[in-house]
């Protein structure tokens, strides 16, 4: 039988993105090797990697090249190197004009807690374990992005506004990406809102409720105001298993939930809506760990993971996130998650773990 073969674009970009996006390559590969699906990569520039070789975080035609693939995946961006840049020269605007040029609308970030890493979470084991929720943020709208804006006057005369502002679409769109992803976990989806005090989230709070009642009857949909929601997630973070949210809750809202594992090193993402997906870990480019063999690779290797989901391999999927638990459960861990009594390991033996683990998983069935 003929392979599918999948085309994807690497963006590895600066600091540890290339040591942990060259670990989730491997765990691919591995994967790959052994199933019904193989991939093209081509490998690419972005951020300060692309400054120092392009002049430009992402020039237009490595966005080109990212439009025409299946599947974009990008490891982090920025350094100390290009921090005196300003604007469209900044390595964070290539992510931007990346999202944009994507149409990518709703991020999803999956936070979830085993028993085994509980222990290393900031809050009370007992609270996070078994913590396993997905943050579907609307990514392109909202009050980042809203006109009109300014600043008028001076700073001590002046005054400066922005606008929350969403159509009823931008609404439905990111609605339908959380209820259609609670189908296929725990069917509960929780839209957080401020529609006690702002008329455009009343707006998000009825359309919501419609898309819920006309397509979605079999999920169970609560609404909670931001300021509780973000509240209860850290209180009780194993009620939720689908928040949808807008761009300013929810980018508050997933860096909180991000802090419930112990580790950044732990988080994927996926952005998603338009007709390419882009994969990346949540974290930054770490310059103080850079080069060192000291990054975890789990948060890259499980944007790996979303990004097979995405491209329908779900059985190669599932092997993935298995082989990262099992290898947990063996008792390695890197650095940011290493207490006494553990296996300490480097990225790379972490990557080569987490495959065999991986392989084992896919075998076994
Ligand atoms: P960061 O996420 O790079 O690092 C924060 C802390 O977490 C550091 O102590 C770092 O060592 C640790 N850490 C992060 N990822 C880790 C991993 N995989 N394994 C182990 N430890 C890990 O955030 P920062 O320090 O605020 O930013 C550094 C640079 O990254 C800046 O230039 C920033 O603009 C950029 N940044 C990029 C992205 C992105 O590419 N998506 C996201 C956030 C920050």
């Amino acid at each position: 039988m003929e392979k599918n073969v999948y085309k994807v674009v690497l963006l590895p970009g600066d600091g540890i993105g290339p040591e942990v996006t060259e670990q989730a390559v491997r765990v691919l590969n591995a994967v790959s090797d052994v199933s019904n699906f193989s991939f093209e990569y081509e490998n690419e520039f972005a951020g300060g990697a692309a400054i120092d070789r392009y002049g430009h975080p992402l020039p237009d035609d490595v966005l080109h090249k990212c439009q025409l693939a299946d599947a974009v995946f990008l490891g982090a961006v920025g350094g100390e190197k290009w921090d005196h840049l300003t604007g469209d020269m900044r390595p964070e605007s290539g992510l931007l004009k990346l999202r944009k040029g994507l149409s990518v609308f709703a991020n999803l970030r999956p936070v979830a807690v085993p028993a085994v890493l509980a222990e290393a979470s900031p809050l009370r084991e007992e609270t996070v374990k078994g913590t396993d929720m997905l943050v579907v943020r609307e990514l392109t709208g909202g009050i980042y992005f809203g006109e009109p804006k300014g600043r008028e006057g001076d700073d001590e005369a002046g005054e400066a506004f922005n606008t929350m502002r969403y159509s009823v679409e931008e609404v439905e769109r990111v609605a339908r990406v959380a209820f259609e992803w609670s189908r296929k976990r725990r069917k509960k989806v929780t839209s957080v809102d401020k529609a006690n005090v702002l008329v455009v989230m009343q707006l998000w709070r009825d359309v919501v409720t419609r898309i819920h009642r006309d397509e979605y009857p079999d999920i169970e949909l609560n609404h909670m105001y931001v300021d509780n929601a973000t509240m209860q997630l850290v209180l009780n973070p194993r009620q939720f298993d689908v928040i949808v949210t807008g761009n300013m809750f929810g980018d508050i809202m997933s860096d909180t939930a991000a802090t419930l594992g112990g580790s950044l090193g732990l988080l994927p993402s996926a952005s998603v809506g338009g007709s390419v997906g882009l994969f990346e870990p949540v974290h930054g480019s770490a310059p103080d760990i850079a080069g060192q063999d000291k990054a975890n690779p789990i948060a890259a290797i499980l944007s790996a993971a979303m990004m097979l989901d995405h491209l329908g391999e779900q059985n190669a999927a599932a092997a993935v996130r298995k082989g990262v638990e099992e290898a947990l459960a063996s008792g390695a861990r890197t650095g940011d998650l290493w207490r006494k009594g553990l296996n300490k390991v480097g990225t790379k033996e972490m990557g080569e773990l987490i495959c065999q683990q991986t392989l084992a998983s896919l075998t076994n069935g």
